[in-house]
């Protein structure tokens, strides 16, 4: 089991930035509104996420970092309708057979919370322990035993740029959560409930909520919303298909070509069927059935609300 989980991780986790997006997405999906971070040393040293969401029990605590365990799936229906980040259960699993991970947690049918201490997939304690209502998953030493992944990650500072560029996409995804970021013991963001635009703004400079033009279309295959930075203070790019966030080549290339190097923050709505999201395992790289009608969508809304970019 231990060596099964330990080639599994390097399918989820390749770098510190996979294990944020996992926890993040574990706390949204405990119905967390409040989300706090704490990296040290690029994630190399630690992440640690900690929420106010439901918490596990002290008796599914060693379930949680099963493989294949997941308390998300009910029904089949469940699956294809991707209510939930997560369904597969490989996460936990996964991140505990490469670092040293401690979740300590409380529900509120709980007096006292518990924590779950396993180091290289080994099981070391369950404890009982006090706990504020919800969970806090510490996974540091990531790869200490594995050297061989170990020296592939980059430097701390690249490793955080991939942390700062996960948190983003949840930041801006869910605006209205308390999101903050402590980085080395630093607080880096604080994040409070707001509008998208506001949340914004505050990710990327005060300023930039004002330069941004919207886009804001729709036709007979799908929707699509956002912004684009005008004054290119920012050329970070964020894109949302059916609320999650996606890296796509057919997306970025056909932006790119329209309007050059700019920033931009864009939502797809598409039918479901139109998307597979399973190429790779909680990998963020999409597919559509119809690339051409997704070029088109993008053509369209930027020809409508994009003029000055026109050359
Ligand atoms: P998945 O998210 O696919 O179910 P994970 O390995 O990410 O699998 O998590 C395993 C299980 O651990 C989840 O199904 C959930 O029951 C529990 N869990 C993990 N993180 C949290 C959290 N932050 N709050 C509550 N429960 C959690
Ligand atoms: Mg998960």
């Amino acid at each position: 089991d231990e060596v099964i989980n330990k080639i599994a991780a390097g399918e989820v986790v390749e770098r510190p930035a996979n294990v944020l997006k996992e926890l993040i997405e574990n706390s949204i999906d405990a119905n967390a509104n409040k989300i706090e971070i704490f990296i040290e040393k690029g994630g190399k040293k630690l992440i640690s996420v900690k929420d106010n969401g439901e918490g596990i029990f002290q008796e599914d605590m060693i379930n949680a970092v099963k493989r294949h365990f997941s308390s998300k799936i009910e029904k089949e229906e469940d699956l294809y309708s991707l209510k939930s980040y997560g369904f597969r259960g490989e996460a936990l699993a996964s991140i505990s057979s490469v670092s040293k991970l401690r979740i300590t947690s409380r529900t509120i049918q709980q007096p006292v919370g518990s924590q779950l201490y396993i180091e290289g997939g080994k099981f070391k304690y369950l404890n009982q322990t006090a706990s504020p209502l919800g969970t806090k998953i510490d996974v540091e030493d990531l790869f200490f035993n594995t050297p061989a992944r170990l020296k592939f990650l980059k430097s701390d500072n690249t490793e955080l740029q991939h942390i700062i560029n996960i948190f983003s996409y949840y930041a801006i995804l869910h605006s209205d959560k308390y999101f903050r970021l402590v980085i080395d013991k630093k607080e880096v963001y604080n994040l409070y409930p707001s509008t998208l635009e506001d949340r914004i703004g505050l990710l990327f400079s005060s300023n930039f909520a004002k330069d941004l033009v919207v886009i804001d279309y729709e036709n007979e295959k799908g929707k699509i919303y956002g912004f684009v930075d005008i004054n290119l203070k920012n050329k970070k790019n964020f894109i949302f298909v059916n609320k999650r966030p996606v890296k796509n080549q057919l997306i970025s290339k056909t932006v790119k070509n329209l309007i050059g190097e700019k920033g931009y923050i864009l939502f797809f709505e598409f039918p479901s069927f139109f998307v597979d999201y399973n190429v790779h395992p909680s990998k963020m790289e999409i597919k559509f059935s119809d690339d051409t009608a997704v070029s088109n969508l993008i053509k369209e809304a930027f020809s409508i609300s994009l003029n000055p970019f026109k050359k």
